[in-house]
């Protein structure tokens, strides 16, 4: 089974007006085969972008993506091999379904491009479809063989998205914003689709969510990224009921189902991915700065600069490590 893995993964952008925007810092995250992992943050964060370099969409101008520990070959036909294993399910079903296609086609064109089915009638192009429905949740699959994408709800067109991940049989599910568009109750139905693929097929997954309630009901562990670096990661419970970053426990202070906390609002924005605060990079917008709790470290806040976090210990040294990039916890980073 596949672990697909970042190790100080570096992304840059070149603005219109010619700067360099970093939106990956050296990020480091690994997925392992039935895990479930949460990569949170705000809008702007660099998750998407972790995901997409994860699954080799996404060139790195330094660092690795790494499958099983060797790192990941960008020749067209390696990468080709190497997606049908690691699957990326794109947020918005609306926008990422063609319109024009049943939900035979749909499913069937990823198989068609893989050349998957074979004349057996296990292994035809059809019963492979029909499988693929019925694991996503949709059933009887024949009856929406020749839907189209406007004809279905937000649910079903999120199940049809992972319905054609799964044809392919991968190992590792890349998730991105896979509930944000749907109402609460198909939330629940979607998330326990993914639950219960990772039981009956041992799929790891990657979830890509601004919404930490969700990262709490779904995912083993967590990690929590600001602008282009994870600063908090470790097993969910632990991360979550004793969250250390200022950032993860501003975000987490705001969840509803959190209402024991006493709200943390962010002041300001994501900085700029071009400017790239010098010393701690949340520190213009860190409350534990701002309100004082951080005043013996204020200094190093402002000038020094915090050590990426390990994938590695996650990977190997230490399976229940709960990392923070933080001058309040040097002992943790
Ligand atoms: S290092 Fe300082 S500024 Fe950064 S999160 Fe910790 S307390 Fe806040």
């Amino acid at each position: 089974m596949t672990t697909v893995e970042a190790v100080d993964a570096r992304v840059e952008f070149r603005t219109r007006s010619g700067r360099v925007a970093t939106a990956l810092d050296g990020a480091n995250l690994v997925v392992r085969p039935g895990e479930i992992v949460a990569l949170v943050g705000e809008s702007g964060s660099g998750k998407t972008t972790l995901a997409r370099a994860l699954v080799g969409l996404q060139p790195l101008a330094g660092g690795q993506v790494r499958r099983d520990g060797s790192p990941l070959d960008y020749a067209p036909t390696a990468l080709r091999a190497f997606r049908r294993r690691v699957q990326l399910v794109l947020q918005d079903p609306a926008g990422a379904l063609n319109p024009r296609h049943t939900v035979y086609e749909s499913v069937a064109e990823g198989m068609r491009l893989h050349r998957l089915a074979t004349d057996d009638p296990e292994g035809s192009e059809v019963h492979l479809v029909s499988a693929a429905l019925a694991a996503a949740g949709l059933r009887p699959p024949e009856a929406l063989f020749l839907r189209y994408p406007h004809e279905l709800s937000g649910g079903q067109r999120q199940r049809v998205l992972i319905a054609g991940a799964l044809a392919l049989r991968p190992e590792i599910l890349i998730a991105d914003e896979p509930v944000s568009s749907l109402d609460a109750s198909i939330r629940g139905e979607v998330l326990a689709l993914l639950l219960a693929l990772r039981e009956s097929m041992g799929l790891g997954v990657l979830v890509v969510t601004h919404d930490l309630g969700l990262a709490w009901n779904i995912a083993d562990r967590i990690a929590v990224m600001y602008l282009g670096r994870i600063v908090e990661t470790g097993p969910t419970e632990d991360v979550l009921r004793h969250p250390r970053h200022p950032y993860t426990q501003a975000l987490l202070s705001v969840v509803p189902e959190m209402d024991s906390l006493t709200p943390v609002v962010l002041t300001g924005e994501i900085p700029d991915p071009t400017r790239i605060p010098s010393g701690c990079r949340f520190h213009p917008r860190c409350p534990a700065l701002a309100d004082g709790r951080a005043a013996a470290v204020a200094e190093r806040c402002r000038a020094e600069s915090l050590p990426v976090l390990s994938g590695q210990a996650v990977l190997v040294e230490e399976p229940g490590w709960h990392g923070v990039a933080c001058h309040l916890h040097p002992e943790r980073a």
